[in-house]
């Protein structure tokens, strides 16, 4: 069955290891912005160039390096049964240009996921985790920005009557059967 899921969540919720389980649960391509960005970083390729010093602040990069990379990525192949995006979108203009460009391929997601998990949690999460991007100044912006830009994308969803919240506060397993549920609910 064809899953189109838009998956929400701060810094540090678990996202990332929550939508590869997603995945592969519903044999859909994980879409990950950061894993792109890390990857062109790594690769050094003019995009990873440009991304770097936002990523090492815990800044957003800009959205002109990441809409038009969006655009082509729902379009290859492997997206016929569906997919699911894991860090996008990530502010209000990136969410309304995702509404533009599904309307435009004549998509409707299925399931809007927001993994809810306190912000104490969270720093005391993303310090464990051992990212470039992780040491403790960059998580405190990180969050900052998330609050200031993307809990935006959460009311405008709310909004529209579409999303579905999920606790990311339980174990690993508990957390993918609450996912797993609100989608087929
Ligand atoms: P993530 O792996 O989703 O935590 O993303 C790591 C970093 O990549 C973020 O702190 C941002 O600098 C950048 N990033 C990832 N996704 C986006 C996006 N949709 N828009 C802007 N920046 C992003």
């Amino acid at each position: 069955m064809v899953k189109r899921l838009i998956f929400l969540g701060p810094p540090g919720a678990g996202k990332g290891t929550q939508a590869q389980i997603l995945a592969k649960i519903y044999q859909i391509p994980h879409i990950s912005t950061g894993d792109i960005l890390r990857q062109a970083v790594a690769e050094q390729t003019s995009l990873g160039q440009k991304a770097k010093d936002y990523m090492d602040k815990g800044e957003l990069v800009p959205d002109e390096l990441i809409l038009d990379l969006i655009r082509e990525r729902l379009s290859l192949a492997d997206t016929a049964n569906g997919w699911i995006l894991d860090g996008f979108p990530r502010n209000v203009s990136q969410a309304e240009f995702l509404d533009k460009l599904l309307t435009e391929l004549d998509l409707t997601p299925d399931c809007i996921l927001n993994l809810e998990v306190p912000d104490e949690v969270l720093i005391t999460r993303l310090l464990e985790r051992k990212r470039g991007d992780d040491n403790e100044a960059t998580i405190r912006r990180r969050l900052e920005v998330y609050h200031r830009d993307t809990v935006p994308v959460i009311d405008f969803y709310t909004q529209k009557g579409t999303l579905k919240a999920v606790d990311g506060n339980l174990t690993l397993e508990e957390v993918t059967a609450g996912l797993q549920k609100a989608i087929a609910d």
